[in-house]
């Protein structure tokens, strides 16, 4: 009780982040006290987390961020919410987001943009916390929970905990269950923890993850205790740095940071290769092709019916409402990913564009497979830029750009980890990147501690 009541005063006191869409403090105290008495407990019996407003929470709000879904309680609690209640864990509220995890700086949040606890040295300016887990990313760094819930479909997870100087971690695509998780693109969306430990990641991944027969493409697999198992021994392992990744006009800082990463595990005994992914350069298109198919064929739920809020013109039809339900509830972000989504599955070019991309995304894939007969896992950036000023990427193209280390793995359906890794000479967080190979958490744990 006395750790959760101090992080609710914590997140009174810092309300102006904006980091929590809704605060729970009567049920998170209840499960507080119920740790305290006994009749709760668990590998993570009393520790206070936020969850991102991507989960469905029974009896709490649950928006993805938009305002479509403002008002929305399910009645039901997610797959992965509920194995953290199931061990313990105390919620202390629903955390921001880019609506409907569309998004790279949080600015697309019906809820208003989340405010990054970190300033450059000199300068008073407000900085994003990445997206689309800003609001997760913004409450650990300023501690206003011990951890966090994420979900990454092209980096959400990994990009904000870089932006902000913590962990977080996305498992193997399949570990943790999509049931209860509110869907963009359902071949890439999933759910990892983002904490300001590597071994406070692995406690809460351990927790999170687990078969769902719920969820189709839920892996039947045990899942290792991630926390037991970190050694961080990287004696005799071998660490490829992909040559495609040293980008031309890269920011110095950043690769001095990545050289900075390959010293580091070459000091702890690893031997370090040069690897190739050859098709690195097609990953963005490729992703900003396939996301937005997906998003569009999921978000079509949203039709005032069955979800959500509806708006009904007078003397219209159901189409009407339809139209003015969706025009008032979806943000610009959103609006644009589901036209640019229906536009690539369309008849007349579906084959150019979807199709193509379906193939490249194998590509990509097998890219994975052939450096990984050569290397137990891969040392990248997470992000080609520490943490920017609001409005500074107003061109979404300039936006999806930001992308570019993190959505590679996520088509791969890789784990991959974002770990604090230095400071930028203006003083801010910088990361760097993980990739594993399919279902070796425990590998990417390790190369991180
Ligand atoms: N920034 C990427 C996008 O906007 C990734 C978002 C995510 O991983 N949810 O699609």
């Amino acid at each position: 009780v006395e750790l959760t009541q101090a992080h609710l005063d914590a997140m009174a006191a810092n309300r102006h982040l904006n980091a929590y869409i809704v605060e729970t403090p009567e049920l998170a105290l209840a499960q507080a006290k119920a740790v305290d008495d006994g009749t709760r407990g668990g590998p993570l019996a009393g520790i206070p987390l936020g969850i991102k407003d991507l989960f469905a929470t029974e009896g709490v709000q649950t928006t993805a961020g938009s305002a479509i879904l403002k008002g929305f309680v399910p009645r039901y609690e997610s797959g992965v919410t509920a194995n953290l209640l199931r061990d313990g864990a105390v919620f202390l509220g629903k955390l921001n987001m880019d609506e409907f995890a569309m998004g790279s700086s949080n600015e697309t949040s019906a809820f208003g943009k989340v405010i990054s606890p970190w300033k450059a040295r000199g300068s008073d300016a407000e900085l994003v916390p990445g997206g689309s887990s800003g609001g997760s990313a913004a409450a650990v760094a300023a501690r206003l929970c011990a951890g966090a819930t994420g979900t990454d479909t092209g980096g959400s997870i990994r990009q904000p905990a870089a932006f902000v100087g913590i962990a977080g971690i996305k498992p193997t695509y399949g570990r943790a269950s999509r049931w209860g998780t509110i869907a963009f693109a359902s071949s890439l969306d999933q759910a990892g923890p983002m904490a300001r430990s590597v071994s406070d990641c692995a406690h809460l991944l351990t927790s999170m993850c687990g078969f769902d027969d719920r969820d189709s493409t839920s892996l039947d697999l045990p899942v290792p205790d991630f926390a037991a198992g970190l050694t961080g021994a990287m004696k005799g392992k071998r660490v490829g740095i992909p040559a495609e990744y040293r980008l031309d006009g890269m920011d110095p800082e950043i690769a001095a940071l990545w050289d900075q990463g390959i010293a580091w595990l070459r000091s702890e005994g690893a031997e370090i290769v040069s690897v190739s992914l050859p098709h690195t350069k097609y990953a963005l298109p490729t992703y900003y092709i396939v996301a937005p198919a997906e998003a569009s064929s999921n978000l079509a739920r949203y039709d005032g019916v069955r979800y959500g809020n509806r708006v009904t013109p007078p003397g219209g039809n159901v189409h009407d409402m339809y139209a003015a339900t969706r025009a008032a509830g979806f943000g610009k972000e959103v609006k644009r990913r589901i036209m640019i989504g229906t536009y690539v599955l369309s008849a007349g070019f579906y084959d150019a564009y979807y199709t193509q991309a379906q193939k490249v995304r194998a590509l990509i894939a097998r890219d994975f497979e052939l450096a990984f007969q050569q290397c137990d896992v891969l040392l990248t950036p997470t992000a080609p830029s520490p943490a920017f000023a609001f409005g500074a990427k107003a061109d979404p193209i300039a936006m999806y750009l930001n992308d570019v280390f993190t959505v590679p793995a996520s088509l791969a359906g890789l784990p991959a980890m974002s770990v604090p890794a230095g400071l930028s000479a203006s003083g801010l967080p910088l990361g760097l990147q993980i990739i594993g190979r399919p279902l070796d958490e425990m590998g990417v744990l390790d190369a991180g501690l």
